[in-house]
């Protein structure tokens, strides 16, 4: 058996008692699976219990749609981000959800967040689904002026139905004004909230370019992101 090297173990049982009492039944097998886990070396989380009418069998599954570790596309995913925004006249500026006080505002389709923008580019890319502009199209009238922390929050419930959590991300944005080291915290707090993580899974930071190029002369901002994310399999066992 354990040159089968299963990465998941349906482990199924005959036994007239449990089969009678259905419902008790997934309760009542979890120690014959938790044993066939430790002598196959699976973790505990690799194992899915099904009612059968054998003894006992142990067998690969072929197919979870959820499970990383099945898809074979790894327990860590890193995804990287950027983006840029030119300044413009009669516009919000609005940075990590944060509305912050200035003459100027980012032109864009939506409210032209470049900080989210990037972060939301960064878990797309961790995630393997390509890029922001293929999911949220600036000729989608849905987007006009859209809140860009919403759209993070649909790329977080992505981030779960891939069965991954975020483990960190990492971020700067890059301006030669307005200061933004005032309002770092509260863009943190919104983009953690977003991502239904800890603030402390969450660094966003800020720099100028000592007036070079086209941040440095004040024409708009730009925003890099780091992101990691973890497979959640080994964390959140499958109930048997
Ligand atoms: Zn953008």
């Amino acid at each position: 058996m354990k040159n089968l090297r299963p990465s998941f173990l349906a482990v199924t049982i005959k036994c007239p008692a449990l089969i009678a009492a259905r419902t008790n039944w997934n309760v009542s097998c979890r120690p014959v699976a938790l044993r066939a886990a430790e002598v196959l070396h699976l973790p505990p989380a690799h194992l899915i219990a099904l009612p059968a009418q054998v003894q006992i069998a142990a067998v690969v599954i072929e197919k979870n749609p959820v499970n990383p570790f099945r898809k074979g596309i790894g327990l860590f995913r890193i995804g990287f981000g950027y983006d840029a925004h030119r300044f413009v006249e009669d516009r919000l500026l609005i940075l990590g959800g944060t509305q912050i006080p200035h003459p100027l505002g980012l032109e864009g389709h939506s409210d032209a967040d470049v900080l989210v923008h990037a972060i939301i580019d960064a878990v797309i890319g961790a995630l393997g689904r390509g890029d922001i502009g293929h999911h949220f199209p600036d000729t989608d009238p849905a987007y006009k002026g859209a809140s860009s922390l919403n759209m993070l929050k649909t790329v977080a419930e992505w981030v779960k139905r891939d069965g991954y959590r975020l483990n960190n991300l990492d971020a700067t944005l890059v301006a030669q004004r307005p200061k933004m080291t005032s309002y770092l915290p509260s863009m943190r707090s919104q983009v953690a909230q977003s991502l239904e993580a800890t603030a402390s899974q969450v660094n966003i930071k800020a720099t100028t370019t000592e007036r070079m190029g086209f941040c440095g002369r004040g024409e708009g901002i730009e925003a890099f992101a780091v992101v990691s994310l973890v497979a959640i399999s080994e964390e959140t066992p499958v109930p048997i």
